[in-house]
């Protein structure tokens, strides 16, 4: 099966979701309502995996109690994101977002479960914190950060996702080259535009496809491959 590892699902219609039924799809949230809204709409989708969490982007918006009372959310979803640090977009100090993402990874840990991590310009920060909370599963979405943190990632069997904006970020590609086909995930990051291209999980099919020629491997093959380390990656 295909598998979207990083979908933002509660900004979907209904009748988009249903579309999306022959996918395995973690839905990440961004706030205490997304993340209300994702436990929602697992509940008539089996292919949705519900994640809860706050984005690093919105940490300027929330008051008072969010960070806690999406955490009471947790033991009802299957992981957490996402959530993670941001140098370039994020609206509040780098030692904000840290203690607010410290919080997330005791629970993780606490909880044992699985983390999808937003790491823009943090790559090494995130892993050291992650490792330091000693979370066991941990993606880091969209990978862009440097080549030579793989094989820590990788040690510490932590996985990657690859975004169908493969075709036109070349930064992208170098990730994809590098990495063993065991840490690979796929994912989306819909609904998002990305420099004109609509991401989404029907992207996924020929993301695969680009993948499996740049691996020179056959794409039943590594659908097989990611399937299995989505399954491992969620327990
Ligand atoms: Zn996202």
């Amino acid at each position: 099966m295909l598998v979207d590892s990083h979908c933002h699902v509660y900004a979907y219609r209904l009748d988009e979701l249903e579309k999306f039924k022959d996918i395995l799809i973690i839905g990440v949230a961004e706030d205490y309502e997304s993340s209300i809204k994702n436990l929602e709409i697992s509940r008539n989708y089996l292919n949705i995996y519900p994640f809860v969490g706050v984005h690093p982007w919105n940490l300027k918006n929330i008051e008072g109690q969010e960070v806690e009372k999406t955490l009471d959310l947790a033991c009802r979803s299957k992981g957490i994101g996402e959530v993670g640090l941001d140098k370039r977009y994020g609206k509040k100090s780098l030692e904000e977002q840290i203690s607010v993402f410290k919080i997330f990874c005791e629970a993780a840990s606490e909880k044992n479960l699985p983390m999808n991590v937003h790491a823009l310009d943090t790559w090494r920060e995130c892993l050291n914190i992650v490792t330091s909370y000693n979370v066991k599963n941990v993606l880091f979405h969209w990978y862009t950060g440097p080549l030579n943190l793989l094989e820590d990632i990788a040690s510490q069997g932590y996985y990657i996702s690859i975004n169908p904006a493969i075709i036109i970020q070349a930064k992208h590609r170098a990730i994809l080259e590098k990495a063993e086909v065991d840490i690979l995930l796929t994912e989306s990051d819909g609904p998002y535009m990305y420099r004109g291209m609509d991401l989404n999980p029907l992207k996924i099919r020929d993301l695969l496809r680009t993948m499996a020629a740049m691996k020179e491997i056959s794409l039943e093959d590594l659908e097989k491959v990611i399937e299995e380390n989505f399954k491992r990656f969620i327990r």
